[in-house]
């Protein structure tokens, strides 16, 4: 049918106020879109283990017909996304297990959501406290801020489950089993295996081309670190798929033994590096200071105070 001169100019003017209309809600949603949701991405790894990414410490998970298990939780707003995928995927399954690889918040603050349908939260032994200890150590710094009203402390949901040494048990046609190598990135890390898959969930014991976190108050041990790595790439097959706490790159969230004994190599460099600067003579403060990349590892960017101070501080106690 043609349109006549008539109701061209009124269907014109309707799309005019319509654009009018979508430029006032664009402008309207502009705040909103500033705190858009982070990016998250389901990938599956190898048999029933896959992983999420979203906002914190890669989340892992293991989906078959009888059994549910999900490895750290992130926080809150993206545990949230995570759970709903993960019930998706399982047809809103219980959670046999939430696993904690360790306790820092962006692996443990999302346990919360996952509580309700997690029949166990298992941990190494020591994160319970870690996780009460480093949650009142951050209420009381921020209560030490003069002014600003103290925000109420996140709830903490802390592991009900522990295992000192080796942990193992079926998990539907899964076998999971944890290990704890000793103090490393924390002094509660777990190594978490999926037997038949041959995927391991490294937690944060690799932070992968990327600058790590030395959690000393939490028990860190850059040396035993570098002994677990070895430990854990001696504990397995040539051909396991690893996941990674962080990585530098969505690429680089998995990897192989290859990519532990690179981090291993890193630890290793730094130690070496920061006992050289301190047979120099120079302070804490100026070895925290350098900004050179370590030697060896350019795709690390400048050298952090983070990482500096922790192994000086390792080295001089
Ligand atoms: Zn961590």
């Amino acid at each position: 049918m043609p349109v006549n001169r008539r109701q061209f100019l009124a269907s014109s003017s309707l799309a005019a106020a319509a654009s009018a209309i979508d430029l006032r809600a664009l402008f309207a949603m502009a705040p909103q879109a500033a705190q858009a949701p982070p990016q998250t991405a389901f990938v599956a790894v190898r048999g029933s283990i896959g992983y999420f990414t979203g906002q914190g410490g890669t989340i892992g998970w293991h989906v078959d017909k009888k059994s549910v298990v999900v490895i750290d939780s992130q926080f809150p707003a993206t545990a949230k996304i995570c759970l709903d995928g993960i019930n998706e995927r399982s047809l809103s399954h219980p959670l046999d297990y939430l696993v904690n690889t360790h306790h820092h918040g962006d692996h443990t603050a999302g346990n919360v959501v996952f509580k309700p349908v997690a029949k166990k939260i298992l941990a190494h032994v020591n994160v319970p406290k870690l996780q009460l200890e480093a949650a009142a150590a951050a209420a009381a710094a921020r209560n030490a801020k003069p002014g600003a009203p103290p925000p109420p402390p996140p709830e903490q949901v802390v592991a009900n489950t522990t295992y000192e040494k080796t942990w193992r048990e079926d998990v539907g046609s899964e076998v999971m089993a944890l290990k704890y190598y000793g103090p490393a990135h924390t002094s509660g890390d777990s190594v978490v295996t999926f037997e038949k898959a041959n995927v391991v969930h490294m937690g944060d014991l690799v932070f992968n081309r990327r600058h790590p976190f030395i959690d000393r108050p939490g028990g860190a041990s850059i040396a035993n670190w570098i002994k677990a790595l070895e430990a854990t790439v001696a504990d397995h097959r040539k051909d396991t798929i690893y996941i990674f706490g962080h990585a530098n790159t969505p690429s680089q969230v998995t990897g192989a033994g290859a990519d532990l004994l690179y981090q291993r190599d890193y630890l290793s460099a730094l130690l070496d590096f920061v006992r050289g600067e301190m047979k120099a003579g120079k302070t804490r403060d100026v070895v925290g200071k350098i900004t050179d990349p370590l030697k060896g590892f350019p795709d690390h960017g400048p050298l952090i105070e983070r990482v500096l101070t922790a192994a000086y501080d390792e080295l001089s106690a």
